[in-house]
């Protein structure tokens, strides 16, 4: 938890937070979308270019070897931060996205057959239902898609009943984006591992609330978005065992990736150089690491902190007439989705903006978990550590007005 005076110190480090929209300043409650930047993540990119930039890998000349060093460097952050067995587990992606699509068009075209089953959730993001439909369509596999219950728990009894000698894989969100509903990943990766299954953890809303520990989870996979954890966009992680890692096919060629090529034949590197061809983004892995750096120490605080909000702006909501909860249940972390009746929720997210209120309207990328809520989008306030109860307040004053004008 932090004082009104840590509050303050946080928020002076995101040059954002002071900013209006319009005349009046902005309260950022889409973090699920996208989180703000500190400064420190801000310089490191401004640095980079600056004066340490150059392609890595390749160079003999010193910009090279300490644009090299610091990827690196960024990769050891990343694997602190996820406590992965070793930096090379990490691969470098473009985000959670690019993630899952890799282990789908790489493990999933060279290991599902006819007859296998994918098991997914309703409440999985499109980013861990669309890859796996692609490779389902081409490989014949079947994907299950287990159930949530109407308070949008995952109905992990349903799950483990649709978990077969059948099921090669599962995929599971650690935490949804559209509800902030938490899933037991421990207990639902040992029972995939319990059938032969492997198990990809989506960490793309986790790693930014609370303390993510890979080898705790045992998962195979785990995936996540540097955007999301106050690092730049265009950059993220897949996280896999090396071993299951190093007996996967590449998913892009190109340089880099290769250890020897000729016409004849190609041969590959191991990982992680494996899966990253090409140039890649070099500035945003290492602003990457800046950002790890700087938010792994207020972790747990952060996560005290948003709960507390999350449990003050419940009991606030609770009390505005007609407006129902959506993840109504104590296993959720920072976000809360709603509509109020009469009123669209597009509605609200136009009004909320004319008071500088920043939140996001729709389906929230779950259009298969709005279906089994029996609703087309919600209204959803996400909230980080650098989030305060005075926005809290001013989020629910600025509700109360919109509603007097329906
Ligand atoms: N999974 C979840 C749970 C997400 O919230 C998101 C982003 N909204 C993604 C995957 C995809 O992340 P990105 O768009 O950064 O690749």
């Amino acid at each position: 938890m932090f004082n009104a005076i840590e509050i303050e110190k946080i928020r002076s480090e995101f040059p954002i937070l002071s900013a209006l929209s319009g005349k009046r300043p902005l309260v950022y409650l889409d973090n699920a979308a996208t989180a703000q930047k500190p400064q420190c993540v801000i310089d490191a990119v401004s640095r980079f270019y600056s004066g340490g930039n150059a392609n890595i890998h390749r160079g003999l000349y010193r910009l090279s070897a300490e644009a090299t060093a610091a990827f690196e460097r960024a990769r050891e952050s990343v694997a602190r931060f996820i406590n992965a067995r070793e930096p090379r587990e990490c691969i470098f992606t473009r985000g959670a996205t690019e993630a899952i699509n890799l282990v789908a068009a790489s493990w999933g075209m060279k290991y599902l057959r006819e007859g296998d089953e994918i098991l997914l959730t309703q409440m999985e993001h499109h980013a861990d239902i669309v890859p796996w439909q692609l490779v389902a369509e081409r490989t014949g596999a079947k994907i299950v898609a287990a159930p949530i219950l109407p308070n949008g728990e995952l109905d992990v009894p349903a799950w483990k009943n649709l978990l077969t000698e059948r099921t090669r894989f599962v995929g599971i969100s650690a935490m949804s984006n559209a509800l902030g509903v938490v899933n037991p990943v421990k207990e639902l990766v040992a029972a995939a591992h319990a059938v032969g299954a492997l198990a990809l953890v989506d960490g793309a809303q986790s790693a930014a609330h609370g303390i993510t520990d890979v080898r705790e989870i045992d998962c195979d996979f785990f995936v996540f978005s540097g955007h999301k954890v106050f690092g730049p966009t265009g950059i993220g992680v897949l996280y896999g065992r090396a071993e299951i890692l190093n007996a996967m096919p590449p998913y892009q060629g190109g340089g880099d990736m290769i250890e020897k090529v000729d016409f004849s034949g190609t041969t590959f590197r191991e990982i992680p150089e494996r899966f990253e061809a090409g140039t890649p983004n070099i500035c945003g892995a290492v602003a990457l690491g800046v950002a790890l750096d700087y938010f792994s120490p207020l972790r747990l605080a952060a996560a005290e902190h948003e709960a507390a909000l999350l449990r003050y702006a419940t009991e606030k909501l609770t009390a505005v007439p007609g407006l129902k909860i959506f993840g109504d249940t104590p296993n959720k972390a920072s976000v809360i989705s709603f509509q109020i009746e009469g009123i669209h929720p597009s509605d609200i997210g136009t009004m909320l903006d004319t008071y500088g209120i920043a939140v996001r309207v729709g389906h929230h990328c779950a259009m298969p978990l709005m279906k089994a809520l029996g609703v087309t989008g919600t209204v959803r306030a996400s909230f980080a550590f650098y989030n305060t109860f005075a926005e809290v307040d001013a989020f629910v004053d600025a509700l109360l007005r919109i509603q007097k004008m329906f």
